[in-house]
């Protein structure tokens, strides 16, 4: 790692604070310069509050990394892409497919790396998984992704705003390591969305997908669940059980837990839009957000008792 860039951070919040900032200080391929938010500053660097007061006045900025609600990360982006920055995208990269290929394009065209980060597929179980399933034969695979919403998202009110996904914006996880981590395309064919009668988006959902082989695909998204967490993939195989829990920290193949790299998924995506920006390179893949907006397409829609936002 040679260049230092000089990089913002927008939308300073629970993930900004709690990922980006540690893991941009611990990478000296970035220099924190400034950040963007609305409330928020971050300490010892310049704040603005809104993207375009920070890109009117930080010329020598060659990046931005956008961290609030996805409702607002296309005019964001945007902005930063027209004034060409680089571009890195919390998930889920947009509050629609067609808006995160438009910027894609954008990005293309000016010559400018566009980097949708999905965190959880830099889980340490997922790339051993990955490798296992590889030369198997799968029989079937079923997610469940199931957390308190209480304890995960006190206050956040754009999680049930149209854009804002429900229980779909941790299900997206699960559904970015599946997508990486099983040989063949995944698609749906069928979802139930359960949505609380003063909310526009569900607290639980299951889809009932195949790969392209005809291999059941099964997820059960629920954030009416605790006080533990499920964040956990099974993958039956001819060879044996996969089963990857803690969201991507363990790993169980056939019954023997695989020793695994210690968590870093931030630092690596840090890393991962360095020498995407090097390289001239992009890295977007649409398949998880795809995916719920199939849901959101084919989905049944059941009305529960009202969240009380
Ligand atoms: P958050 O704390 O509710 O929001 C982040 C910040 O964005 C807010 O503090 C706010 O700062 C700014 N913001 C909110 N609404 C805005 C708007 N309409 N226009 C401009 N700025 C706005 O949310 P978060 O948990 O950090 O999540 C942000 C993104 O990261 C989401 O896409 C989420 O899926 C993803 N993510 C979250 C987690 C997690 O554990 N929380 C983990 C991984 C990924 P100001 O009021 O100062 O503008």
């Amino acid at each position: 790692m040679n260049a230092s860039y000089a990089l913002a951070v927008v939308g300073v919040g629970k993930i900004a604070r709690d990922q980006h900032l540690p893991a941009i200080a611990a990478n000296p391929g970035f220099t924190l310069v400034a950040a963007a938010s609305r409330n928020a500053q971050v300490e010892s660097v310049r704040n603005y509050t809104d993207i375009g007061a920070l890109l009117a006045a930080e010329p020598g900025l060659d990046a931005v990394s956008l961290c609030a609600p996805p409702q607002v990360r296309y005019a964001q982006a945007l902005a930063a892409l027209r004034d060409g920055k680089h571009v890195m995208l919390e998930k889920p990269p947009g509050a629609s497919v067609s808006e995160v290929e438009a910027l894609r394009d954008l990005a293309r065209a000016h010559g400018r790396t566009l980097f949708a980060t999905w965190h959880s597929r830099y889980a340490s179980a997922v790339e051993p998984a990955r490798a296992w399933l590889a030369t198997r034969t799968i029989r079937a695979v079923h997610v469940r992704w199931k957390e308190d919403v209480r304890r995960w998202h006190p206050g956040q009110q754009w999680i049930w705003e149209p854009g804002g996904l429900g229980v779909f914006d941790p299900g997206i996880n699960a559904l970015s390591i599946v997508t990486r981590m099983l040989p063949r395309e995944v698609l749906l064919r069928g979802a139930t969305l359960h949505v609380p009668a003063d909310c526009s988006t569900p607290i639980a959902a299951e889809l009932d997908c195949i790969d392209t082989d005809g291999v059941p695909v099964r997820a059960e998204f629920d954030w009416r669940h605790g006080p533990v967490e499920q964040w956990e993939i099974d993958v039956e195989t001819t060879d044996g059980l996969l089963a990857l829990s803690e969201g991507g920290k363990r790993l169980v193949i056939a019954g023997e837990p695989v020793a695994l790299a210690p968590e870093r998924e931030y630092p690596a995506l840090y890393e991962r839009f360095h020498w995407l920006i090097a390289h001239g390179a992009e890295d977007v893949d649409v398949r998880p957000l795809r995916l719920v907006a199939d849901a959101f397409l084919l989905g049944r829609h059941v009305e529960v008792e009202p969240f009380g936002v």
